[in-house]
């Protein structure tokens, strides 16, 4: 398993517009990293320059010192594994057509699942939490149950990296926080380097072990979630007045916005 994932000195443009500039991070095997930051700071785009869906015209993605930009397109696929914010699925596939489809990195064109095959991915629908859904088609699930199929997907492509934006952007509180068990766990057990884009920050603060709060483009802070939830930082970055508390039950900070005249 892959020991650490360094983003380094990472720049982009689109066009003229300057739109990721020097961001630089490292995450750990078995560590969560949370991307905090307002609409249109650049998390979307530098997941994409992790993946490789961008290039980046300056800095380097390295996974346990190796440049991934010379990697084959199945090396990468065999290494990192997505989910998306959402999930089109528009044909009747079952819960396990959708998970096999995880191990197609591993097998050749026309080629069948071998025994190995079929028990990664009884494993990885395991869990999720999903082996009782197997075969169910995809579209009569709930939003909750098709992102857990969509992380059984992810799982079974045996990743070492775990990329995510916002998984949980269209879920019920009590969704969200399953998700994000589910993700903390995983991460811990198998040793995942695991990138998550988000935008709750009290999530954050609670699931992840290290936070990179990005504006326009840069790195505003990276560090624990203590460090990076300061509410005069938070306050000139998304532009309102905030007051961070630690949470009663748990210790960790979070983050109450102050609405002018009510406060
Ligand atoms: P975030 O995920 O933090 O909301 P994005 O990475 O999606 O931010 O976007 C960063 C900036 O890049 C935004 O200003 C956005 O308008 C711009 N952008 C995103 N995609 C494109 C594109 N395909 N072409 C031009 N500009 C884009």
């Amino acid at each position: 398993m892959a020991k650490e994932l360094v983003v380094e000195k990472v720049n982009f443009s689109y066009g003229q517009r300057s739109i990721i500039q020097d961001v630089s991070f490292q995450v750990k095997a078995g560590e969560m990293l949370g991307i905090i930051g307002p609409n249109g700071s650049g998390k979307t785009t530098l997941l994409k320059i992790i993946t490789r869906l961008l290039v980046p015209e300056r800095g380097r993605i390295l996974i346990d010192g190796q440049d991934t930009a010379s990697w084959s397109l199945r090396t990468l696929a065999r290494t990192m594994a997505v989910v998306p914010q959402e999930t089109q699925i528009n044909f009747e596939f079952s819960v396990r057509d959708i998970v096999e489809m995880g191990r197609s990195p591993y097998l050749r064109r026309f080629q069948a699942m071998s025994n190995q095959d079929r028990e990664i991915v009884e494993k990885a629908m395991e869990a999720t939490n999903v082996l009782s859904l197997a075969e169910r088609p995809m579209t009569e699930l709930s939003g909750g149950e098709r992102q857990r199929v969509i992380v059984a997907r992810a799982l079974a492509q045996e990743p070492q990296v775990l990329l995510l934006d916002e998984p949980t952007a269209s879920l019920d509180i009590n969704h969200e926080v399953e998700i994000f068990q589910l993700l903390r766990r995983l991460t811990s057990q198998k040793g995942l380097i695991t990138i998550v884009v988000l935008h709750d920050l009290d999530l954050a603060a609670e699931y992840c072990d290290q936070l990179l709060l990005l504006a326009q483009g840069k790195v505003i802070a990276d560090g624990s979630a203590e460090e990076v939830l300061q509410a005069e930082t938070l306050a000139s970055v998304y532009g309102v007045d905030v007051v961070v508390y630690p949470n009663p039950l748990t210790g960790k900070p979070q983050v109450q916005v102050l609405v002018p005249g009510r406060h």
